[in-house]
C-alpha cells in the first residue's frame, strides 16, 4: 500500500536531456496518480489551504470531485475563483502559499495541490470545457489595461458578471510575463497560455493587441471619448534595473527581461526564427529571484557554461525552491556570497570577464534577511562573454504620466487600495506588479478579482 505521508511523485524529464531542449520539464499527473494523491487530502473542515490561496478556490472542493472521479466538477469548483488554472498549477509558488497550509504537512508531505490544479486545469484544456458564462450583459463597458494575469483576471470576472471588457495590450501577444517572461519549459505557450487566454475570450473579453495606452490613446480619453466607464490598469512592472557598475553598457550585457523575451516571444531559440540572441559560451546571470532562474536555465539550453551570481547565501536565494533544484540539476553553478564590481570589456566594447568581490552576511537588513558585506581584499575575475541582470523590475511610469490624478509612489508604482483596487482617480482602478512591483502571478490575479469586485460594486450601483 502507498505511503501516505508521501506525494504521488510527478514525472519528470530526464536532467541531462531536458538541459539541451525547451520542452516543458515536469510532465504532471495522469488521472489514475492525480485520484491516488488526491485521496491523501483529509477533507478538513476548516480547510488551512484555502487561507493560503490569494485567491481563495476552493481546494477540498475540487480535490474532493477528483476523488469522485469527477474532473469537470473538479474544473467548474476550480473556474469559480481562478481563470488561469492550468498557469497557477505550473507556476504558483503553492509550497508557500496553499501546500504550507495542508494539515499533512504537520507529519509527513503536504498535498500536492499544485498538481493537481494543473492535472485538472489541463484535463479541461483537453476536453474543451468552458466555465460559465454571463446570462445576460448588464450594458456596462469597462476597458482593462494589460494582459498579464492581473488584467485577464479583472477582465474574465467581470465578463461574468455581465460586463462588456475591452482589453488593450501593448505587445502582439497576449498573456504579459507569461508569454514573454517565463520560459516554454515552464510553461507552455501554445498548449496552455493561448488556449486559457481562449477560454477568457469565450467569456465574451474582446482584445486589442499592440494598443500601447498613454501612446496610442489615453486613459483620459478612453473615459471621455470611447464611453468607458471604469478602467483597470494592470500593466506590470516590466522596466529593468541595472546595478550602476562600470562596463554594463557593453555589448553582451542583458537585462533578464530583454534576454527572455528574445528567447520566448521572438522564439530566439526556434532555428526557424532569425531573432538574435547572445548565446554565449560562459553567461554569468547576477540574481538569485525565478527570473534569474529562468535567464539561466535559458542560456544553458542554448547551449552556454552559466554561473549564477548572487549577493547572499543559498537560504536567502528568493527563487522557489523547486526551480532553484531544477537549475541545480541541469548543471547551472551557482556562486554564492559573491557581488560583481566591474564588467570587463575588451577593444571591441564586448564583455570579457567580471570582476567580483566575496561576500558575508552580517545583521539582518529592512527585509529581515542578513545584510551581505564584502571582504575588503577578495576580488577577483571571472571570465564570461555575456552579463544577464536580473536585479527586479520596476513599473513603467508612461500611465502614470499620461493620466490626470493618477498617483505613484517613490518606487513609480500606482497608489490603490488592496480591498478594491481603487485609485486616486475615479473609476480608474489597478492592481498586479503595476501596484506591488514585482511579485507573482497569483497575487496578481488576487489583485484583478479584487479589481472587478470594486468596479462591479460602483458600476452596479449606477
Ligand atoms: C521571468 C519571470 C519569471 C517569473 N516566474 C514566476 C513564477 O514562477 N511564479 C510566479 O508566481 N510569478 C513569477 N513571475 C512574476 C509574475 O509573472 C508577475 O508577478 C505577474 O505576471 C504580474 O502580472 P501583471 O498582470 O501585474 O503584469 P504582467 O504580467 O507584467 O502584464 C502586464 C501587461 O501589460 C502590458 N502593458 C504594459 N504597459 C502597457 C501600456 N502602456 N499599454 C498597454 N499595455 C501595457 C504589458 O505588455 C503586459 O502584457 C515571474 C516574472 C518574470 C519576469
Amino acid at each position: 500500500m502507498a505511503d501516505v505521508l508521501k506525494r504521488v511523485p510527478v514525472r519528470e524529464q530526464d536532467p541531462k536531456v531536458r538541459a539541451t531542449n525547451f520542452d516543458e520539464v515536469c510532465y504532471g499527473y495522469n488521472q489514475e496518480e492525480a485520484m491516488e494523491e488526491a485521496s491523501r487530502c483529509l477533507n478538513c473542515k476548516n480547510a488551512k489551504c484555502m487561507q493560503g490561496c490569494p485567491v481563495a478556490i476552493n481546494i477540498p472542493g475540487f480535490i474532493s470531485r477528483i476523488k469522485e472521479g469527477d474532473i469537470e466538477g473538479a474544473y467548474q469548483v476550480i473556474s469559480e475563483s481562478s481563470a488561469l488554472p492550468a498557469i497557477c498549477g505550473r507556476v504558483c509558488p503553492q509550497e508557500s502559499q496553499c501546500e504550507c497550509k495542508c494539515i499533512r504537512s504537520i507529519k509527513g508531505e503536504p498535498v500536492s495541490i499544485g498538481k493537481l490544479e494543473r492535472f485538472v486545469a489541463d484535463y479541461a484544456l483537453e476536453h474543451d470545457i468552458m466555465p460559465q458564462k454571463a446570462e445576460k450583459m448588464n450594458g456596462h463597458k469597462v476597458a482593462v489595461i494589460g494582459s498579464g494575469p492581473s488584467g485577464l483576471t479583472c477582465a474574465g470576472d467581470l465578463a461574468k458578471l455581465g460586463y462588456e471588457v475591452t482589453v488593450f495590450e501593448a505587445l502582439h501577444k497576449l498573456g504579459g510575463v507569461l508569454v514573454y517572461g517565463i520560459p516554454e519549459f515552464r510553461l507552455p505557450k501554445e498548449k496552455v497560455v493561448q488556449k486559457e487566454i481562449e477560454k477568457v475570450k469565450g467569456l465574451g473579453v474582446k482584445f486589442e493587441t499592440n494598443v500601447v495606452i498613454g501612446k496610442s490613446t489615453t486613459i483620459d480619453q478612453l473615459m471621455e471619448e470611447e464611453g468607458f466607464e471604469a478602467v483597470f490598469i494592470g500593466s506590470g512592472a516590466g522596466l529593468p534595473m541595472f546595478m550602476g557598475i562600470p562596463g554594463e553598457t557593453a555589448n553582451g550585457v542583458f537585462s533578464a527581461n530583454e534576454y527572455l523575451t528574445r528567447s520566448n516571444l521572438m522564439r530566439a531559440f526556434d532555428d526557424s526564427y532569425d531573432t538574435p540572441i547572445a548565446a554565449g559560451k560562459k553567461v554569468a546571470v547576477v540574481g538569485g529571484g525565478n527570473v534569474a532562474m529562468d535567464a539561466a536555465r535559458t542560456a544553458l539550453r542554448l547551449g552556454a557554461e552559466v554561473h549564477v551570481v548572487y549577493r547572499r547565501s543559498e537560504a536567502e536565494l528568493p527563487a522557489r525552491v523547486e526551480e532553484v533544484h531544477h537549475a541545480k540539476e541541469e548543471g547551472v553553478i551557482f556562486n554564492l556570497l559573491t557581488n560583481p564590481k566591474e564588467i570587463l570589456v575588451d577593444e571591441n566594447g564586448w564583455v570579457k570577464g567580471m570582476r567580483v568581490i566575496r561576500m558575508e552576511l552580517g545583521e539582518p537588513d529592512a527585509s529581515g534577511r542578513r545584510r551581505p558585506v564584502e571582504i575588503p581584499g577578495s576580488e577577483f575575475e571571472i571570465e564570461v562573454d555575456t552579463v544577464i541582470m536580473s536585479l527586479g523590475t520596476s513599473p513603467n511610469p508612461l500611465i502614470a504620466s499620461t493620466t490626470k490624478g493618477l498617483e505613484t509612489n517613490r518606487r513609480k508604482c500606482i497608489v490603490a487600495e488592496e480591498e478594491n483596487g481603487q485609485t486616486s482617480k475615479a473609476y480608474v482602478f489597478a492592481g498586479g506588479d503595476a501596484v506591488t512591483g514585482a511579485a507573482t502571478v497569483i497575487l496578481a490575479m488576487g489583485a484583478g478579482k479584487a479589481g472587478a469586485k470594486g468596479i462591479h460594486e460602483l458600476l452596479s450601483q449606477k
